[in-house]
């Protein structure tokens, strides 16, 4: 048994990672090309044929895209939204948008537990952004897997959801310029 994560893409340009154990694989976001996505997958010997959901932190283009969305459809991969999030990306991507299963709490994937917690990471256009942990239990013993992604600053509840994880994926960068030009709130900003 394991418990295994690879970043697929990471950067403003498209992010996806996936996370799998011998039952389950569950990609992070989808904000690549579904040649891409396919072709990495292959590489780290996963057929997307056996993905079993994928999740998604927020609707910006760089993490849930058209592509990735024919991505989803071809496989026929449920893809896990908040109720928020959900909001978000129909708003954006209309009737592209397949195969959602919309949650409030947390849940599981086959062996994997999903929680999440907000991100600070909003603009006009989203309302929502979340971070995930994923745990998982191998050879008896429980590890968390933490992922981050865009947050504009880290808080108490970030850091009690993050504290105990075995991995901890952080994706960040920082722009000074790009940030003060961006319509993100001032609280973000600041
Ligand atoms: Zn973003």
């Amino acid at each position: 048994m394991s418990l295994n994560f690879c970043v697929l893409a990471s950067g403003s340009s498209g992010n996806c990672s996936v996370i799998w154990t011998d039952k389950a694989a569950v990609l992070i976001d989808c904000g690549c090309s579904a040649r891409y996505i396919s072709e990495k997958l292959f590489e780290i010997g996963i057929n997307p044929q056996y993905l079993t959901a994928a999740v998604i932190t927020h609707a910006h283009i760089d993490h849930i895209n058209a592509s990735g969305f024919n991505f989803l459809r071809e496989y026929n991969v449920p893809v896990y939204f908040h109720e928020n999030i959900l909001e978000d990306t129909y708003v954006k991507y209309g009737d592209k948008v397949c195969n959602a299963v919309p949650f409030n709490n947390s849940f599981n994937i086959e062996d994997i537990e999903v929680n999440h917690f907000d991100a600070h990471h909003k603009d006009g256009k989203i309302s929502k952004t979340l971070g995930f942990t994923f745990s998982s239990t191998v050879n008896g013993r429980g590890y968390k897997i933490g992922y981050i992604t865009d947050t504009g600053k880290i808080c108490k509840n970030i850091v009690n959801s993050l504290s105990d994880s075995n991995i901890l994926v952080i994706e960040s960068n920082y722009d000074k310029k790009m940030l003060a030009g961006s319509s993100r709130p001032y609280e973000n900003k600041k």
